[in-house]
């Protein structure tokens, strides 16, 4: 498969990613010797999983969104037996690899890496698009280390005054309202997402951590976490109102961009943005 060229136009090169339906993979364009990433979705694993809809949902969501901490998609190249998703590369790989080898950040680095995920967050949602998985591996670095939101696999587009329903994320970063079932309100669970990453980017560990799905999730509804004493008084404020187990009291993307510890170095852009 490597070296081999796809849609005339891009050549590819080696794995950097394998997701659910199919590998990651750098490639070349040819012509103007641009680096992307393609995502290779395969047909038949598609339909195995009877994942379509899912594909086709993640296209059209990144079609909509536009936004500088939102993956890029370029173009979609649809043959008989792969689709392949041609995106923006982010070099630098996704947080969770990041994490796992440069340990915890300092609250300075990751405040500017939490402001781009939310700014990114706030998009989707200033478009009806709620993400519902968000996690490190899916937030890319690009070559400055900005942040690249991407897999929107299991987003949903949200309609006015209907909640959601389905099950889904992954189990580590699900907010309590999905766990228990029912309807919930979208944007609260991306905001419990960020507040389980801005957790895992400060501590290295997880706030809630079990050996199986039972009493992790029995964790999380019981909101049973601890927030070391290393953390600064404003962040272990801050997490804690992300980490809000009733969904309407917890905290909205405005009042994150209030909140003391986010203002802090703020880019001037993002203060453009907030006013
Ligand atoms: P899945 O839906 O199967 O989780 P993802 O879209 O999350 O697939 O891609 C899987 C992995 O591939 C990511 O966690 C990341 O490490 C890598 N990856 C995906 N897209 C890119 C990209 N545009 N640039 C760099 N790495 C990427
Ligand atoms: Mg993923």
């Amino acid at each position: 498969m490597k070296g081999s060229i796809i849609g005339e136009k891009y050549k590819l090169g080696e794995t950097i990613g394998s997701g659910a339906f199919g590998k990651v993979r750098i490639a070349t364009d040819i012509q103007t010797t641009c680096e992307v990433a393609v995502k290779i979705l395969v047909r038949e694993k598609m339909k195995i999983k009877k994942m379509e809809e899912r594909v086709y949902r993640e296209i059209e969501i990144l079609r909509l969104l536009s936004h500088p901490h939102i993956i890029r998609l370029y173009e979609v190249i649809d043959t008989p037996k792969e689709i392949y998703l041609v995106m923006e590369y982010a070099n630098k790989g996704d947080l969770l690899k990041y994490i796992l080898g440069k340990g915890i950040l300092q609250e300075e680095e990751a405040r500017k890496i939490f402001q781009q995920i939310i700014s990114g967050v706030e998009h989707c949602h200033e478009n009806n698009v709620v993400h519902r998985d968000l996690k490190p591996d899916n937030l890319l670095l690009d070559s400055e280390r900005n942040v690249k939101i991407t897999d929107f696999g299991l987003s949903n587009i949200m309609s006015d005054g209907q909640g959601l329903n389905t099950r889904c994320g992954s189990p580590d970063y699900v907010a309590p309202e999905v766990i228990s079932g029912g309807f919930y309100e979208g944007p609260p669970i991306d905001v419990w997402g960020c507040g389980v990453i801005l957790y895992f980017l400060l501590c290295g560990t997880l706030p809630f951590v079990a050996d199986e799905n039972r009493s992790l999730f029995k964790k999380i509804t019981d909101g049973i976490y601890t927030l070391p004493s290393h953390l600064s008084p404003e962040v272990k404020d801050l997490i804690s109102k992300m980490l809000e187990r009733n969904p309407f009291e917890r905290i909205e993307i405005p009042k994150i961009r209030q909140h003391q510890w986010f203002q802090a170095h703020l880019p001037r852009l993002e203060l453009i943005e907030a006013i």
